[in-house]
């Protein structure tokens, strides 16, 4: 009789990825982590290559792939705006072709599937803090439009798939996070702020810096990540974010005090289509398997700085 699980990670050598792999081997399963490498590293998951319960493929997703398996995380695509915006094509295949051959791996297999969404569905949100039934507001040809409508698209997919093939779907919406194993030039807001503190160079504050997000640090979200996987009878989407909203000008303050930094503030036009304000409401979360995150922003700040600390 089968106990351990067998279980995807596409995107596994990424940020979030790669402790989601650790994650679920201390739980006790087998997992197989794909990832063409493009923003993940193979340093965030070099300490599991021993492990016999780990298997690193090298693979693209937008090609298909043939393997068998009990679970599937779906977390391949590049996250940050400077790195879906480099090829907006290849990141619409992500959303496209990608999730179609991963349904289909997870029909065959019957596989149960999550899909890594995003609070970018929402787009510009015009209601806060942004519930699940909110269809967003989202510029459909913007230079953010590869990223959200592949992930709205994406999500489609994922319920054409339940409702045709009784595929066993969950969607997870998840918003900012942050936390070691970001890439030193991932470009997002918090692993930039980081490393110019610590190399003593200018914060680089988009517009006037009074634009909001709600950070989450990584170990609450894989927690609300694998609650949402193993909750029965639940397709979400659900959100999965840290309620407590900061802005920029915020952020930057506390990392500077933080890092014990000189670093001053510096000024850059704001990207077209950022979003102001952006909050989730985690009353679903809550209610369907007592997720809340816990970890606050400053001491998440500090293990992140920390990390930075070493890799620099
Ligand atoms: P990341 O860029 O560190 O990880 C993405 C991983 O996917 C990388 O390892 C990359 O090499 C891999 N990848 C990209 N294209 C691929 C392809 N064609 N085939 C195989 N692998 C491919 O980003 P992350 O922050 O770890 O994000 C992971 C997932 O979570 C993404 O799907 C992202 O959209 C989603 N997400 C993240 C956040 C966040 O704040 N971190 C917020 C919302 C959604
Ligand atoms: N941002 C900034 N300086 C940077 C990088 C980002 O002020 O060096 C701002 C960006 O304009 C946005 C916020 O920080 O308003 C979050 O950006 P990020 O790229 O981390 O993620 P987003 O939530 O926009 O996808």
């Amino acid at each position: 009789m089968k106990t351990k699980k067998t279980i995807l990670v596409t995107g596994g050598a990424g940020f979030i990825g790669s402790h989601l792999c650790e994650f679920l081997l201390k739980k006790g399963n087998v997992v197989i982590c794909v990832d063409n490498l493009f923003t993940g590293n193979k340093e965030n998951i070099k300490h599991l290559l021993d492990n016999k319960d780990f298997e690193f493929i090298r693979h693209d997703i937008t090609i298909p792939l043939t393997l068998e398996v009990d679970q599937i995380y779906n977390l391949a695509c590049p996250a940050s705006p400077v790195h879906y915006q480099y090829n907006p094509i290849k990141t619409i295949k992500m959303g496209t072709i990608g999730m179609i051959n991963m349904l289909g791996l997870a029909k065959r297999t019957n596989a149960r599937i999550l899909q890594a969404s995003t609070s970018e569905v929402y787009g510009d949100p015009i209601e806060h803090p942004q519930k699940e039934s909110y269809w967003g507001n989202v510029n459909p040809i913007g230079p953010r439009s590869c990223y959200d409508e592949g992930k709205r698209v994406a999500e489609s997919l994922c319920f054409a798939y339940h409702w045709q093939n009784d595929v066993d779907i969950r969607i997870i919406r998840i918003f900012n996070t942050y936390g070691p194993n970001m890439a030193l030039n991932d470009g997002r807001v918090v692993s930039n702020f980081i490393v110019q503190a610590l190399r003593g160079e200018d914060l680089t504050i988009f517009g006037d810096g009074k634009q909001t997000r709600s950070f989450c640090y990584v170990n609450d979200l894989i927690e609300g990540m694998y609650a949402a996987m193993e909750k029965d009878d639940f397709t979400g989407p659900v959100n999965l974010g840290n309620p407590i909203e900061n802005t920029m000008l915020e952020l930057a303050n506390t990392i500077i005090k933080l890092t014990g930094s000189k670093s001053k503030l510096c000024y850059d036009d704001l990207p077209k289509d950022d979003p102001t304000r952006r909050n989730p409401d985690i009353t679903l979360a809550k209610k369907e398997f007592g997720w809340s995150p816990k970890v606050d922003l400053e001491n998440g700040l500090k293990k992140t700085i920390e990390y930075f600390k070493r890799v620099i």
